[in-house]
């Protein structure tokens, strides 16, 4: 990638806050570095903003939340559409921000583009279709009307593993319901957010709808909104552990609350899969993102009958995947996002294989700059391993065999977790069967992929509450008002 083209893509990011609808410094004039994962180099400084920023930027969400409220549902939704245009026609260049800061390969990149503006695009046509009812009351006298109003002004916590998606996941709905937001994004990944609030301000949506504030204090800037009895809602994505913390917070308020929280995916393959389409299933479950994702297939249990096919063929396509800087057009597997998560990943690895487990590719972090782990398949993953209970957010495959279904629905239940599950049979009984059994709030049949923004998005037990896209979504930033019509 010529250095000519990045530098570009970087300077034309705002780096400041984006507060009523003006982008301006921090209070305190501090910085915040953003560093490529692939380098460690830092590509850019942005505003680091206080608890004053923060407050700032409420003031201007609840200010502008009554305008925002009346403006006609068809105008919102215009807006929307405008902004899944810009972005659709701005992947090259987005794609490439992303890369740069988060360090995933840009055709990944581009794909998470692609799926992060469909949010818009879905909830531009979800803002039209807000239903009330009407009804007579059972009485017989006087009528039953319910209607859905915006919920108030939210503040939007987003991780730094799809910068761009876990934004517009959030800020589509909102728009489109008429509620004003704080958006605050990981530390690591900022200018992807700042671009984007560029962007829905060129499509039209007014000061103070959204405001952007970056810090490399999440906890201390956030506090005093979860405190503000003006805050109505907080929707957050990130590990179960913060949010368990912000869901204790946000009980003193009684906030509206939407919690996507951490994974522990278990993905099946039953003696009676094609084992094929299970090896090429995995590769995504596992592989995208590096297996930087919630959705990621974090353990792998397979029918004995069928074992060392799928793992034969999982390490033969496991060596396929280059690793390398995301702006590499052959890398298939970026870095890891900074050194604590590569420490992670290499300690859980490193514990499983002490208790027993053998390595048949990968295993080891690769040398220099950046953070670089290559893809890895565990085979005889001991039960007390850690990688079979903590999320491992890396491209790392642990591999355990079972004997019967009910071994195989008791073993991916064992866990704290329940976002998704993937499972491979070409049995539609067994399919239905031990979908009806999983514990998770999302299954993936056959496929490697569940994510569509058409689909309510979300988890059970300790992955969270709520649910982001399909028709559900919208109805996170609406409350339900009736009113007892006495005619
Ligand atoms: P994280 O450490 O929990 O951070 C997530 C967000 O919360 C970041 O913006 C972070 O800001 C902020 N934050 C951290 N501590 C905070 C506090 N005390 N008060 C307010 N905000 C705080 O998670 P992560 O490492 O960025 O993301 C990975 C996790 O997200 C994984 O567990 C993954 O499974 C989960 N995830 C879930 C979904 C889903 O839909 N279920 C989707 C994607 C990711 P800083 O960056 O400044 O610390």
């Amino acid at each position: 990638m010529p250095d000519a083209t990045i530098e570009k893509v970087l300077t034309s990011v705002p780096r400041q806050l984006f507060i009523g609808g003006v982008w301006r410094p921090a209070t305190d004039g501090r910085t915040l570095a953003v560093e490529d994962p692939a380098t460690g180099a830092v590509i850019a400084e942005v505003a680091d903003a206080n608890a004053d920023d923060a407050r700032d930027a409420l003031d201007a969400a609840v200010a502008a939340q009554p305008a925002w409220a009346a403006t006609p549902p068809r105008d919102r939704g215009e807006i929307l559409r405008r902004a899944y245009q810009l972005l659709t026609e701005r992947t090259t260049d987005l794609a490439l921000l992303m890369t740069l800061e988060m360090g995933k390969p840009v055709a990944e990149s581009a794909a998470e583009i692609t799926y992060a503006a469909e949010f818009f695009r879905w909830f531009a046509e979800e803002a039209v279709r807000i239903e009330g009812g009407f009804s007579m009351n059972p009485a017989g006298k006087g009528r039953l009307v319910v209607l859905r109003q915006p919920v108030g002004p939210c503040l939007l916590i987003t991780p730094w593993n799809f910068p761009m998606a876990m934004g517009t996941r959030k800020i589509g709905p909102a728009v489109a319901a008429g509620c004003t937001m704080v958006l605050k994004p990981a530390h690591q990944t900022p200018l992807s957010s700042l671009a984007l609030a560029e962007l829905l301000t060129e499509a039209g949506l007014p000061p103070g709808v959204l405001n952007v504030v970056t810090t490399s204090d999440a906890g201390e800037t956030t506090a005093p909104l979860l405190a503000d009895p003006r805050l109505r809602k907080l929707s957050f994505t990130g590990s179960t552990a913060v949010g368990q913390r912000l869901a204790a917070m946000a009980a003193d308020q009684l906030l509206r609350i939407s919690m996507e929280l951490g994974g522990n995916a278990p993905f099946l393959v039953f003696g009676d899969a094609d084992v094929e389409a299970a090896v090429s299933g995995a590769v995504i479950a596992k592989l995208r993102n590096g297996g930087e994702a919630c959705t990621a297939a974090n353990r792998f249990y397979v029918h004995t009958s069928v074992a060392q096919e799928f793992t034969d063929r999982l390490v033969a396509r496991f060596a396929d995947m280059p690793v390398g800087p995301g702006t590499d057009a052959t890398s298939k597997v970026g870095p890891l996002i900074d050194r604590r998560q590569l420490q992670k990943v290499s300690e859980l690895v490193d514990d499983a294989v002490e208790k027993g487990a053998r390595c048949l590719i990968g295993g080891r972090p690769l040398g220099g700059p950046g953070y670089f782990y290559p893809p890895t398949v565990l085979v005889d993953t001991p039960p007390d391993a850690r990688l079979l209970r903590e999320e491992i957010f890396g491209p790392v495959a642990p591999v355990v065999t079972f004997e019967d279904d009910a071994d195989a629905v008791d073993q991916a239940n064992d866990t704290e977790f329940g976002l998704v599950s993937y499972l491979f049979t070409s049995s539609l009984d067994r399919a239905l069967r031990v979908s009806e059994a999983l514990e998770t709030g999302m299954v993936g049949l056959n496929q490697g992929l569940v994510s569509n923004p058409a689909a309510p998005f979300g988890g059970v037990k300790h992955s969270g509450y709520g649910r982001e896209g399909g028709h559900e979504g919208i109805n996170e930033y609406l409350e339900v008002k009736y009113l007892a019509v006495n005619l």
